[in-house]
């Protein structure tokens, strides 16, 4: 059984302005680095489908979703919130963006693979309910969930995000009541940072690490095996998704935290014997941010490789 490798060109399309840190080379690097570390004959290589209008509404409100399909712009950009913006190829690349979870639990679900990595862009994690935000447009990683609770009738999905940045939006969707039973969401993140939020947790389905500035590879696996490992233990997952983040790399200069490669791989490894001993090895990680080209690039491999190692 193999990795499945999710990704689609809609996604080196969009694009947010010149000198916008949330490029499309952040995707190309990637997809660059998987191909030069000649994993992709141990991958399944899967394009990412179209994420449909009512699975895009299983968690924002449809308001939103009709408002950024009616508003999508022909030409030029339309402009969502200071950092996040939409171009003529926007929708297309969020709506695969959104659909590659989607094929990838459909892939690990049905035996097709044994796990997956989705390689996309725009990040979802920012996403809330109702807004986009920090480059996100639709939130892939709750989209995935609810589809994998809504439409395959799983009853325990755990998301787990290691981005630099917390993860508000996901926290905003699955922190609601009629969620609280069925997602449980670990994450750390650099804190106080944007999106300054985190440090309380709403809801008893959250478990929210923050780490001060500087905090490397040692601190934060310490944040995995006292806070993560413990709740994912209670918790019995039956799938786990990973909103996958290299933006805690040592060399990415818009976080501050200082991961490298082998802390991806450690914290990797620990997931999927979480995975294995409660969900069948099933894993869906999702890329989110990462804006240092090639340390991104060499963590998704790291993260990849380890994987496809199972
Ligand atoms: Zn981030």
């Amino acid at each position: 059984m193999t990795t499945a490798y999710i990704t689609h060109v809609d996604c080196l399309r969009h694009e947010m302005g010149r000198g916008h840190p949330e490029s499309p080379q952040r995707l190309t690097s990637v997809n660059e680095h998987i191909r030069d570390s000649g994993l992709l004959e141990k991958l399944i290589s899967l394009e990412a489908p179209l994420a449909s209008d009512v699975q895009l509404k299983r968690v924002h409100r449809a308001a939103y979703i009709d408002l950024i399909f009616a508003n999508a712009p022909d030409e030029g950009y339309l402009q969502l919130d200071p950092d996040t913006a939409m171009n003529p190829h926007s929708l297309a690349a969020a709506r695969r963006a959104a659909g590659a979870g989607i094929l990838g639990i459909d892939a690990v679900t049905s035996g097709r693979a044994a796990n997956a990595f989705c390689a996309i862009r725009p990040c979802g994690h920012h996403a809330t309910q109702a807004r986009s935000m920090g480059f996100c447009i639709f939130n892939n990683v709750a989209v995935a969930a609810a589809h994998a609770l809504e439409q395959d009738g799983l009853e325990r999905v755990a998301i787990i995000d290691f981005d630099v940045h917390h993860g508000n939006g996901t926290e905003d969707i699955f922190s609601a009541s009629e969620w609280q039973d069925k997602v449980l969401m670990a994450g750390f993140f650099q804190h106080p940072f944007y999106p300054y939020s985190g440090n309380v947790n709403p809801a008893p389905n959250m478990v929210n690490v923050p780490l001060a500035a500087g905090s490397d590879g040692a601190l934060a696996r310490q944040a995995v095996e006292k806070r993560w490992l413990p709740a994912l233990e209670d918790f019995e997952p039956q799938l786990l998704l990973i909103s996958a983040g290299f933006d805690a790399h040592r060399d990415d200069l818009l976080g501050g935290l200082a991961l490298v490669e082998d802390d991806y791989v450690w914290i990797t490894r620990q997931l999927m014997a979480i995975a294995a001993r409660f969900a069948q090895g099933q894993i869906v990680s999702m890329m989110e941010g990462g804006y240092n080209l090639s340390a991104l690039g060499r963590s998704a491999v790291a993260h990849v490789r380890t994987l496809s190692t199972h």
